[in-house]
């Protein structure tokens, strides 16, 4: 199968009811273990990259192990997302290395750490809307900005939402989902405690997906850093700051009142980090790096698995008929919203 757009895949989890987890990648055995975590599962799923990804890996390789990943699982549906685009050009650039989905993050500036204006968001946006909808391509875009610090984005300080502000910025840019700031951070410490209705503001969600049912909602920072993997990476010899992440029960909260896109980094990174370090505590006189290939891959794909089972994506990889990228401009070019 082609790579598909995010749009499809987001209208097709809005129809479905269910949610779709976004997993970022910097490797092949990361990309591997999402692929065979969405064949087991039958899962379509949104494989994304951010700047510091495309730069550890490089754009060519990272953007033809993806196609090698659509080469070898033709029957599973797979958007290639740019995460935390910094400005237009970070965007377009992707878009013509062929991802099929960008997030233009206009809620910081260039930087990756300035929060910016709301007149400065829109006006990137925008123009990231209008250069990537012409050519079929997903938009994401952000308004509010999340805690925490990963790959080197973030204010480090949180600024929630303001829903009617999320209705006027989606009129005016038409991106195609909208990350939305509701109290998570990035990285592995989130919340010192477990997250009550204090902490996790999820009546946002709520009125944005009232003011806005076609516009699909993306959770950041979702992890749930589980406890287990966080104390088998301590007993492995790491040494590790990490708190309380997002209960599953919010992300299923969430996808029941709009949440399509589930950003799903660090949960992934804690296991393969495990996984690697108790392979080599265990078999100390392994020298072959396959063996931590081996153990990353493991790592990641139980991730994987169970975020597809409990974000009901399991299932729904056989739904549809993935649409062109030619299709999707006809589409936006039309007025249509929903490719559903
Ligand atoms: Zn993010």
């Amino acid at each position: 199968m082609p790579l598909v757009t995010m749009r499809q895949l987001l209208d097709e989890a809005a129809a479905g009811g269910y949610g779709v987890a976004a997993f970022n990648v910097n490797n092949l055995e990361q990309i591997q273990g999402i692929m065979e975590a969405a064949q087991e599962t039958r899962s379509p799923v949104i494989v994304q990259a951010s700047r510091g990804a495309r730069s550890y890996a490089g754009d060519h390789f990272l953007y033809h192990m993806m196609l090698a990943a659509a080469e070898t699982y033709p029957d599973i549906p797979v958007a290639l997302h740019q995460d935390h685009g910094n400005s237009p050009e970070t965007c377009i650039s992707a878009i013509e290395l062929g991802f099929t989905s960008v997030m233009m993050d206009g809620s910081l500036g260039e930087d990756a750490k300035t929060p910016l204006s709301f007149e400065d968001n829109v006006a990137v946006t925008k123009q990231v809307v209008d250069y990537a909808h012409e050519r079929g391509v997903t938009v994401e875009g952000e308004l509010g900005t999340l805690g925490g610090m990963e790959d080197g984005v973030g204010s480090g300080e949180i600024c929630l939402t303001d829903p009617a502000q999320a209705e006027e910025f989606v009129e005016r840019t038409g991106v195609d989902a909208l990350a939305v700031a509701i109290g998570t951070s990035h990285g592995a410490y989130k919340f010192s405690r477990e997250p009550d209705g204090e902490i996790l503001a999820m009546e946002i969600i709520e009125d944005i997906h009232r003011r806005l049912p076609d516009t699909h909602i993306v959770m950041h920072g979702s992890s749930s850093v589980p406890a287990d993997i966080v104390e088998r990476l301590k007993a492995a010899g790491g040494e590790v700051d990490a708190g309380f992440g997002v209960p599953i029960s919010a992300i299923q909260r969430g996808i029941e009142h709009g949440v399509r896109k589930v950003n799903i980094d660090t949960d992934g990174r804690l296991a393969i980090t495990a996984f690697v370090r108790e392979h080599y505590r265990d078999n100390p006189d392994d020298w072959d790096p396959r063996g931590a290939g081996k153990a990353a891959r493991a790592g990641q794909k139980l991730i994987c698995m169970q975020r597809m089972q409990e974000l009901g994506m399991a299932g729904h990889a056989g739904d549809y008929e993935p649409m062109s990228l030619e299709e999707m401009a006809a589409r936006y070019t039309s007025g249509v919203r929903s490719a559903a």
